[in-house]
């Protein structure tokens, strides 16, 4: 088998995926027409050329703008049922999607609309498509933090669709310190926790967000490698790192994607993994990305399915549904 087709076949976990980052142009188009909202754009090809940025907040500046369309339940529905049918193509068998409500009751959307669409979208990938899924929900870290518990408070009846919190959008200026209140407040209530940390920001960001949030996994993180031990410390206590390789190059983070650390740092024995991140923005869904990285570095078939083994280690399943996670895997594997 060639390593293309080893890549596209291969088993995957995904566990650095907002839903918002996956509304395509054209979907942008339908729902705007559907809901009767004016955009800035033409044409679906206008909103592409638009997507060329230069750091986090070009992009997070276009990507707020393109979640107004997003109005009705159904509208939640068909943006994750979108991104799920992505799943099938690139056979990604486990995600865990992070979602931003804030992006939507800043607009008058109802938190329960949100949740419901998402829901209901995931609970049909189960049933018609055989992949699992959780979901978190995001802080948006540029609010304060009064507006982070109002929606955890929202967040309380949901708990049964809800694994984790996060945090995301602009790190710089944000650092995780800003939440440590709400944090506990969320490990107090049952949630895990994630946290954006060491993507555009310094390395003090990913230790904060360890020692002061609790986090189960870092998000993108790769700044790390600005500090020696705080590799050692990921190495040894195998703290996940969400990595995000064509985000990082098309937000430039790196300047070319045979700059990035990502397979430095897999192969320094941290439990690494590979996401997408935003998808519609940044040119790619899970095998892109793969494939992103393995055409820079050269990578073995055992490197390769290392990454999915990595995120069924750090994925927030039972252990029961790790098992039938790593015996999919495993399956690939023997007959690759
Ligand atoms: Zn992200």
């Amino acid at each position: 088998m060639n390593q293309a087709t080893f890549i596209h076949q291969l088993p995957k976990v995904e566990l650095h995926l907002h839903i918002e980052g996956t509304l395509e142009p054209e979907m942008m188009f339908q729902l705007a027409q559907r809901n009767q909202i004016d955009l800035p754009f033409a044409s679906p090809q206008e909103v592409k050329a638009a997507y060329e940025f230069t750091n986090l907040q070009s992009f997070l500046d276009i990507y707020y703008q393109g979640a107004n369309v997003l109005i009705e339940e159904q509208d939640f529905y068909d943006l994750t049922w979108a991104y799920l049918l992505k799943c099938q193509q690139d056979n990604v068998i486990h995600t865990e999607i992070f979602f931003d409500p804030q992006t939507h009751t800043a607009r008058g959307i109802h938190f329960d609309t949100v949740i419901a669409g998402i829901d209901r979208a995931m609970k049909d990938g189960l049933e018609q498509l055989g992949i699992t899924s959780r979901i978190i929900m995001c802080f948006l870290r540029h609010l304060d933090e009064e507006s982070a518990f109002e929606v955890l408070e929202m967040a309380l009846p949901h708990k049964d669709k809800i694994i984790g919190v996060g945090l995301d959008s602009s790190e710089l200026g944000h650092p995780p310190e800003k939440f440590e209140r709400v944090f506990s407040k969320a490990r107090d209530e049952g949630f895990l926790t994630v946290a954006h940390a060491g993507e555009e920001g310094p390395v003090n960001n990913i230790y904060n967000s360890l020692e002061l949030l609790n986090v189960s996994r870092i998000d993108h993180g790769v700044r790390c490698a600005d500090d020696e031990q705080l590799v050692a410390l990921l190495a040894e206590s195998k703290m996940p790192l969400t990595v995000c390789p064509l985000s990082n190059t098309k937000l430039k983070v790196f300047d070319e994607m045979r700059d990035h650390n990502i397979v430095e740092l897999l192969r320094r024995g941290l439990c690494v993994t590979i996401n997408s991140d935003d998808p519609a923005y940044f040119g790619g869904y899970m095998t892109d990305n793969f494939l992103a990285v393995a055409e820079c570095h050269a990578l073995s078939q055992e490197e390769l399915a290392l990454f999915t083994r990595n995120a069924i280690n750090a994925s927030f399943v039972s252990e029961a549904e790790k098992r039938v996670l790593r015996e999919k895997l495993d399956g690939f594997v023997a007959t690759a």
